[in-house]
């Protein structure tokens, strides 16, 4: 297997916005039959690179990177797994790391993961990593040639003491070694602005992809938010409030509503856009047609790899 394209290259070579999306390891024969046929379709939209989640725990280990292994053999390069602290000694993570680079990936998204349900709070592993920005020490470490992502949280990480500390700690994972940052979701631009406006006041400099999960109900949009932070800008309640229970009609807000992001965020200078695409075809679909068809050129200068 020839190792993958660094995803940092590509960011600091591509002439126009990145697209990609996140596939998570479905859980049922039925789930995996969707995948297949979600993977196929989304080959059309090209996206730059994809990412697979692992799941709380580490509970979908083996599955993710099945789920990459299989997307790779579909067409799509780079493909970058998730990979986290919970559950792993440093042992394991380094055979981990040693497994991937094997097999010729050359991007993580390194992260410090979120804790099994039954466990009230993140735990590290006795003999194991507390923060997400010691993963990215640790991958850097064993393989230099490794290109780490790592999670940003515009509207502040849960159990952050102040927003200010959040991006401190963000400015210590990039630093690190991390080449960019995808950021959690949000429906309000203006959150993202100001974030990336605090993070290169911090002295931030690496890009920043917009992460946007289009709201597929009122009820599935607001137990998302709940888990993450998130606020939900009451235009959008409304909408999705007046498609009521005709789910074609609020997966449609809920597509017009990120596209609309989108085409702001582009139009802002962001680097790219990183979609939460819940093993859908018809949201990456529909994003990658105006991302890559219809994308405005932008009005500020990109944000880069230039401190
Ligand atoms: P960290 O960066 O370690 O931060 C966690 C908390 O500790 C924050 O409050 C931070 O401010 C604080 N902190 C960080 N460093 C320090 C320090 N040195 N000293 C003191 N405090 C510090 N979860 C999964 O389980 N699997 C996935 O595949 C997955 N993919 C994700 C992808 C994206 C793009 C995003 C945005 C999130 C994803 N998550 C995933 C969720 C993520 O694991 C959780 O949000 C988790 O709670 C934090 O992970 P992190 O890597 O951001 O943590």
């Amino acid at each position: 297997m020839n190792p993958d394209r660094s995803i940092h290259d590509l960011l600091t070579e591509a002439e126009r916005p990145l697209l990609s999306f996140e596939f998570f390891p479905p859980k049922t024969e039925e789930k995996v039959a969707q995948l297949a046929r979600t993977s196929a379709q989304l080959r059309k939209a090209e996206p730059d690179f994809v990412t697979v989640t692992y799941g709380a725990g580490g509970s979908t280990r083996r599955r993710t990177l099945e789920v990459c292994g299989f997307l790779r053999e579909q067409g799509f390069s780079p493909v970058m797994p998730h990979l986290t602290c919970v559950g792993s000694s440093r042992e394991d993570l380094h055979q981990l790391a040693d497994g991937l680079y094997a097999e010729g990936y050359r991007n993580v998204m390194a992260l410090r993961g979120d804790p099994p349900r039954d466990q009230p709070g993140f735990q590290a592993h006795p003999d194991g990593l507390r923060y997400g920005g010691e993963l990215v020490r640790l991958l850097r470490e064993r393989h230099p040639d490794v290109c780490c992502g790592v999670a940003g949280y515009p509207e502040m990480h849960p159990e952050a003491a102040s927003p200010a500390a959040d991006i401190e700690h963000l400015k210590w994972k990039l630093g690190e070694g991390a080449s960019f940052v995808t950021t959690q979701l949000f429906y309000d631009n203006r959150v993202y602005f100001d974030f990336v406006d605090r993070c290169r006041a911090a002295g931030i400099w690496q890009p920043i992809l917009p992460g946007l999960l289009p709201a597929m109900s009122l009820k599935q949009v607001r137990r998302m938010i709940s888990m993450c932070n998130a606020s939900l800008p009451p235009a959008l309640v409304r909408e999705l409030e007046a498609a009521g229970e005709d789910e074609d009609a609020s997966f449609q807000v809920g597509l017009d509503w990120v596209i609309g992001q989108m085409r702001e965020l582009l139009r802002e200078g962001a680097p790219g856009i990183h979609v939460y695409i819940l093993n859908r075809a018809r949201t990456g679909l529909a994003v990658a047609l105006q991302n890559h068809f219809e994308a405005p050129a932008p009005k500020r200068e990109r944000p880069g790899f230039t401190a």
